[in-house]
Order: structure tokens, then C-alpha cells, then sequence
């Protein structure tokens, strides 16, 4: 059966002389596995196209669950990304992000769209990349039903908790003063902070990015992003390691 969609490269691994296994985030398919047969060779017409972080519509040809890309070429190489070394890894990480929360062949157009945005404007350095980062995090913890509960002190009930902190495994915010054991682990926040964490999370897809941050509110939002992320994924992620190197 053939199938033509369009699907955003999130990994390639070399497989044998010239294969490479894809991992694709596709618009019909969802999350899938597929192989493209030579496409490291240099007469290749499929080679740009399955390159990781690459925006790509494929012709792919199923047979038991198992996918094999025919055809491929080019919708957005991201550019940007591959001329500096920071943004790559930065993308590379939002690529590992979105392969732990994808749900395998069930399709998903906001968790697509967010990373297709994302890795946008990373590449064309719209916004700065820590915040687009953290929009990142949060949202897609948000698509993926991780959605924190930022209205109220999880205690007091107050709607501005003062000092506030983010309960990381709980998902709640209270005022320092008010946490408890039961509260877990936490990141510190404010109440700048706190009020871009509210936006981040009800945002119209196209203006994620479109907040106003001080800089050690911006610093205490990329923290609690990063944090709340990997706790509600319950792992760490290499591309992460990696990319704070830089
Ligand atoms: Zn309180």
C-alpha cells in the first residue's frame, strides 16, 4: 500500500552500506518507524530529505506495519539549524522530546505543529532560543496531558501565591510558605514567571512564543520548563546534556 504524507525526520540511523531508519512524526501515520533504502548513497534522491530535522512530503509504501520511504523531498530543511552547532543540538533535543511523547501510528496535528514551530523559529531566531525552549517544554508536557494546574495555591487557594513554587511530580503551584511534604519536589518560581507559565499553557498555537519575560524571571521559567518535562516524562534526555555544553 502506498501512502503519501508529510512527516518531520526526528532521528536517522545508519542501518547497513547506505540505509538509514528513520524516525518520522507524520501527519496521517503519527509516529512511525521507516526505512529508506540507499539513501546514503550520493545518487540518492531521497538523501536531503531524510536527514534529521527535516520537513519532508514522502511517498511511503506499507506492508505489515512495516514502512519503507519511496519517494521524499524537501518542504523546510531548517537551515538555520545546520549552520550553528547550539541550534542543532537544540533542535536534536526538541527532536528526543517529541519521540518520548509521540504515540506510535496515532496522529497528532498539535503535537506536530508545535515541533514544525518550534524548530522554526529556533532556525530563523524569531525569539530567543531559552524561550522558545521553555515554551517548548511546557506546551508539549501540556499536548501530551501533563498539564500543570497554575490557577490557585494548591493550599491557601490564593490566585497570586506568594513566592509561588512549582510542585514538579504534582503538577500544582503554592506559595512557599504553604507547601507541605505531600508537595513533592519543586521549582522556584514568581509571579512573572508563574504568569508566562499560565499563558505558555493556554496560548493560540501561532503566538506560543509571543510573551514578555524580565531576565530572572526568564531564568527561573526555563528552569521550572526543563525540570517539569523531565519529571512528568520520568527520564532524563542525552540531546539535553549535550546541547547545554554549548
Ligand atoms: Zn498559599
Amino acid at each position: 500500500m502506498f501512502k503519501t504524507t508529510k512527516g518531520l525526520v526526528l532521528r536517522e540511523v545508519r542501518y547497513k552500506e547506505a540505509d538509514r531508519i528513520l524516525t518520522v512524526l507524520t501527519q496521517d501515520e503519527g509516529k512511525i518507524t521507516a526505512k529508506a533504502r540507499g539513501a546514503l548513497r550520493k545518487s540518492s534522491r531521497t538523501a536531503a530529505a531524510t536527514q534529521q530535522l527535516t520537513w519532508a512530503e514522502m511517498t511511503l509504501f506499507g506492508n505489515r506495519g512495516k514502512w519503507t520511504v519511496n519517494e521524499a523531498s524537501v518542504l523546510e530543511g531548517f537551515q538555520g539549524l545546520r549552520e550553528d552547532i547550539a541550534s542543532f543540538a537544540l533542535g536534536s533535543y526538541f527532536a528526543e522530546c517529541l519521540e518520548a511523547f509521540a504515540v506510535e501510528d496515532q496522529p497528532d496535528p498539535e503535537l506536530l505543529q508545535l515541533g514544525l514551530n518550534s524548530l522554526y523559529a529556533v532556525s530563523q531566531r524569531l525569539y530567543p532560543a531559552e524561550k522558545v525552549k521553555a515554551a517548548f517544554e511546557l506546551r508539549l508536557a501540556v499536548l501530551s496531558g501533563y498539564s500543570p494546574a497554575l490557577d490557585a495555591c494548591a493550599f491557601c487557594g490564593k490566585e497570586q501565591p506568594e513566592d509561588p513554587i512549582l510542585g514538579l511530580d504534582t503538577g500544582g503551584v503554592c506559595c512557599r510558605a504553604c507547601r507541605k511534604a505531600e508537595f513533592g519536589n519543586a521549582a522556584r518560581l514568581d509571579a512573572e514567571s508563574l504568569e508566562a507559565m499560565r499563558y505558555i499553557v493556554s496560548a493560540p498555537a501561532k503566538r506560543l512564543f509571543s510573551f514578555r519575560l524580565g531576565e530572572e524571571s526568564g531564568k527561573l521559567l526555563a528552569m521550572a520548563a526543563e525540570k517539569y518535562l523531565q519529571s512528568q516524562a520520568g527520564r532524563s534526555f542525552g540531546t539535553l546534556s549535550y546541547y547545554k555544553q554549548f
